[in-house]
């Protein structure tokens, strides 16, 4: 139920908060232990998520002491109410440093987080009217859903280990957003994994004007590579749908999803050139929302950054537009390239 913890382990329970987006919710976790509470995640903000905080809070929780309030990544349903928390428990943020800074960047509108850098960099992609203002929408819904950062965070590292009911090390990971910090606990058996790795959908991985050569696809089939460390049947705490075992299945599930994509951009890019925007339909042959566009156009860039930069694709840069081109290929060539762009970054751990 929306709200109400259910234990899964000892001192650990898993919060299901409500979103009113197509996600329709987001899951929480919090670990009491004999020094008192850690929070992590604190999902959206807005009245029903303040509410059922206040209820937990002043109810099942009453009268103990937040010890810190932890965020996996900057993203609203996990930070938006970061700053409520900590105000209403007199407690510290802690979150990975790339987080922070680049939540405080899109909060603030700076450049290239405003309205101008936005519509241009989309526009040189190609993107539509009706594109470029729902893109632009998404920074100003940032800015409306995460309405405050404490001014200090604690840092997490990579390679930290953290007391919360056993020990538990900080593992970051890119591709989804700058650092995205899980936690493992080889004791308890147990990966707190965020967005990193969820059991049904596949987490977005964009391309966004900070880096608009930049490889997230890389960075994050690295931070797959890496997670296929986590022995199999360790229980995995995904930020959306069920806590499920068999992470690497899951993990070769996902290279499979990002090479079929890599495949049907070669083939749609078979000897034309096309634009980013012109490419959306290849990836999403559906009607999308305000909010789908944004991720379905930086999702489309991620993969075409990855055959650009893995050598596979041109990409030809005009004054007003940007376009990819690639060879005329056959079936089982476009197979063996995709594989190569996935495999490279693994490999290499570049
Ligand atoms: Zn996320």
């Amino acid at each position: 139920m929306p709200g109400v913890p259910a234990e899964i382990g000892p001192g650990l329970y898993w919060i299901r908060m409500p979103l009113a987006l197509a996600l329709n919710h987001v899951n929480l976790w919090l670990i009491e232990d004999g020094q008192g509470l850690t929070i992590i995640d604190t999902g959206m903000d807005t009245p029903a998520t303040r509410e059922a905080w206040t209820t937990l809070l002043d109810g099942r929780f009453a009268g103990v002491m937040v010890r810190r309030v932890m965020a996996t990544h900057l993203h609203p349903d996990h930070v938006g109410l970061a700053r409520w928390l900590c105000d209403r428990c007199r407690a510290p943020l802690a979150m990975t440093l790339g987080e922070y800074l680049s939540a405080r960047l899109i909060q603030g509108r700076m450049a290239p987080a405003d309205r101008d850098s936005i519509r241009s960099f989309y526009a040189r992609h190609g993107g539509s009217r009706r594109e470029l203002e729902a893109l632009e929408s998404r920074a100003q819904f940032y800015v409306e859903t995460v309405p405050g950062l404490p001014l200090t965070i604690e840092r997490l590292e990579a390679g930290q280990h953290i007391r919360m009911g056993g020990t538990w090390e900080v593992r970051v990971g890119g591709g989804h957003s700058p650092e995205h910090a899980a936690f493992w606990s080889p004791e308890r058996r147990v990966f707190i994994g965020g967005d990193l790795l969820l059991p049904r959908i596949s987490s977005n991985i964009s391309v966004f004007t900070l880096e608009p050569e930049g490889d997230p696809l890389a960075a994050y089939l690295k931070t797959l590579g890496q997670l296929g460390d986590l022995p199999d049947e360790v229980l995995v705490l995904p930020s959306h749908g069920r806590p499920f075992r068999g992470a690497r299945a899951r993990i070769e599930e996902l290279l499979a999803h990002h090479g079929e994509r890599l495949e049907r951009l070669l083939e749609a890019l078979s000897g034309v050139s096309k634009t980013a925007a012109d490419l959306i339909p290849v990836l999403f042959d559906r009607k999308l929302d305000r909010h789908e566009i944004g991720f379905a156009f930086g999702e489309t860039l991620a993969h075409l950054n990855r055959l650009w930069l893995g050598g596979l694709i041109e990409r030809e840069v005009a004054p007003d537009r940007i376009r990819f081109h690639a060879v005329v290929t056959r079936p089982d060539e476009r197979r063996r390239l995709a594989q190569q762009a996935l495999e490279a970054p693994r490999a290499t751990g570049c």
